[in-house]
């Protein structure tokens, strides 16, 4: 029996496009593959998870993830100013520039160029879509029973449930 709606322990596949609430588009899966996620696991943003519980096969909702369920609301208090010498003397640095930062677990994290100046930079430790409220337009695609090896990993395994490409286990 393949479940009827979103539910815990099932395996999702939804087509989905992102915007901001001015319309500007930031991800959608229209042109690529549809996106695939085992319910329940807290694989997507808690907010979209909780939107789509329920859905049926066919069903278009739309999503609406407030800031603070998203990626949380901007902190003043994650803008830096740290010294030109911490970045690579060679390569251009200029406001607006994006790249990932590494903490001391190991956990990227996105930093953003505010200002440069001779001896200083400025940079944005916020997340780029913290402070925004995420408009999402879902369209649930497929519906599928997890395999007991997928629930106990707690992700979603290849075709027929199997490892197939995903390599990186954290267990
Ligand atoms: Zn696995």
């Amino acid at each position: 029996m393949e479940p009827e709606i979103v539910a815990d322990g099932v395996v999702v596949t939804m087509d989905y496009t992102l915007r901001l609430k001015d319309g500007t588009l930031i991800e959608t899966s229209e042109g690529q593959e549809p996106l695939e996620y085992l319910h329940g696991q807290g694989q997507i943003i808690p907010g979209l998870e909780a939107g789509v519980a329920g859905m049926r096969v066919g069903e278009t909702r739309q999503v609406i993830v407030p800031a603070a369920q998203a990626y949380g609301e901007r902190q003043p208090d994650q803008i830096h100013t740290l010294s030109r010498e911490q970045f690579p003397p060679n390569e251009p640095l200029l406001p607006g520039m994006m790249f990932y930062g590494r903490d001391s677990f190991g956990n990227s994290f996105p930093v953003t160029v505010i200002e440069v100046n001779p001896d200083t930079v400025v940079v944005d430790l916020n997340h780029p879509l913290a402070g925004e409220d995420l408009y999402f337009d879902v369209t649930v695609r497929g519906l599928r029973q997890a395999t007991a090896e997928e629930l106990m990993h707690g992700h979603v395994h290849g075709q027929n449930g199997d490892e197939g490409e995903d390599e990186e286990e954290e267990e």
